[in-house]
């Protein structure tokens, strides 16, 4: 395995992990069930998507 000839910085270890910053999931709003989806994914409450019940889910009649 390649070992590092010299040490890096804090600074430049920093640099290099300021693009590493987790961003917040984007979600929508299930049609069915007005729950938290995420978007082009199967409501995980009630098993529908784009408007019809695609999986028989816990909860769903
Ligand atoms: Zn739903």
């Amino acid at each position: 395995m390649a070992v590092p000839r010299n040490r890096h910085s804090n600074a430049r270890k920093n640099k290099r992990r300021s693009h590493l910053a987790k961003t917040s999931k984007n979600t929508q709003v299930c049609s069915n069930c007005n729950k938290e989806t995420l978007p082009h994914r199967v409501c995980g409450a009630c098993g529908h998507y784009a408007g019809k019940s695609v999986v028989w889910a816990k909860g769903a009649e």
